[in-house]
């Protein structure tokens, strides 16, 4: 699974990141960071973050990797 953020509608709420601390942090004033590469145990956390974000910033795709990359 891959997710995007819209960064322009985030707004730092961070239920994303209660959710699924190993995909997304928070960091000051940097902002979001993410990785848009999900690794498999981490999809259901974060398939619960995009539907816990206020402003559904967080876009998911099911392109699925054979190989975890
Ligand atoms: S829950 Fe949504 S608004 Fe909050 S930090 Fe995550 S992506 Fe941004």
């Amino acid at each position: 699974m891959r997710t995007v953020v819209d960064l322009t509608h985030c707004q730092g709420y961070a239920q994303c990141v209660f959710l699924a601390p190993k995909v997304f942090q928070l960091h000051g004033e940097e902002g979001l960071l993410y990785a848009p590469a999900v690794p498999d145990d981490q999809a259901e956390r974060v398939r619960q973050a995009a539907a816990a974000c206020p402003v559904q910033a967080i876009l998911l795709g099911e392109e699925v990797s054979v190989d975890g990359r």
